[in-house]
């Protein structure tokens, strides 16, 4: 079982909508540029709409607002959770449509953890996720341009920032902040990092587990003080959350 007291699933989430824009002509040509996508072919969605059945021969919308990418979220990770994946988005139609162009529905910037793959945990294919991971979801300018690559050209209307119990980065950046050990290499910009989110109320494990939840919060208000991404939010045609994946039960669930 979960150990999170009545989580939210992940689907539940605040209103905001997230209608399809006018793109600009100019963005649309540079984005056309970057994804390879012919002008003409800027309306085309891949999945089953596009590129013929999913395996299970059902056909599923592929989601076009941030409302409808979290239900999708949720509904994946239900599968997931419940070892009823459908490998969606796989299939040989599917990776011949994705040849020119992509249009994933949602992006998750999540942990290096080799326990919490996105594509995984949510039951999606290719095409379906930009993915951007980090240890404990840190942000550089490397991840920051990603994201706004992702939300920017490609019109994403879901940031999704994923932690997850028992994060190793986390953990060793509140045991560097108890014992103000340096850690080796590059990994001390980690701790440095998440570091304004430890949760000094708490002790031990508690301290940890606290923690990761207000790394997310942390990584997902720093996001949203993007002034980019922050306009695309005013116009409601995006959104940024926070969720947390539980080792133990699978479930993702919001916590930011
Ligand atoms: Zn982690």
């Amino acid at each position: 079982m979960n150990s999170e007291p009545a989580p939210r699933a992940v689907g539940h989430a605040p209103t905001a909508s997230a209608a399809a824009a006018t793109t600009p002509r100019r963005r649309s040509m540079l984005r056309a540029a970057l994804t390879g996508t012919a002008l003409i072919g800027a309306g085309l969605t891949v999945g089953a709409s596009s590129a013929g059945a999913t395996p299970t021969g059902a056909t599923r919308s592929r989601p076009t607002t941030a409302q409808e990418a979290l239900r999708e979220l949720a509904a994946g990770n239900k599968r997931w959770r419940t070892y009823r994946e459908r490998h969606p988005d796989e299939s040989p139609a599917v990776r011949a449509a994705l040849t020119s162009s992509q249009h994933p529905f949602a992006l998750v910037l999540g942990c290096i953890d080799s326990r919490v793959p996105p594509e995984l945990v949510f039951d999606q294919g290719l095409g379906d996720l930009m993915t951007v991971r980090s240890a404990g979801e840190v942000l550089d300018e490397a991840v920051l341009g990603s994201i706004a690559y992702g939300v920017l050209e490609l019109d994403i209307p879901l940031v999704m920032v994923l932690g997850h119990q028992s994060c190793g980065a986390v953990k060793a950046a509140v045991q560097a902040d108890l014992t103000g050990e340096e850690l080796p290499a590059h990994i001390q910009y980690i701790a440095d990092q998440i570091k304004p989110a430890i949760d000094r109320s708490k002790e031990g494990d508690a301290r940890v587990d606290a923690t990761i939840d207000a790394n997310v919060a942390l990584v997902r208000s720093r996001l949203a003080a993007e002034p980019d991404l922050a306009a695309k939010v005013d116009e409601g045609k995006l959104l940024i959350v926070g969720a947390r994946y539980e080792l133990t039960s699978q479930l993702v669930h919001r916590v930011a």
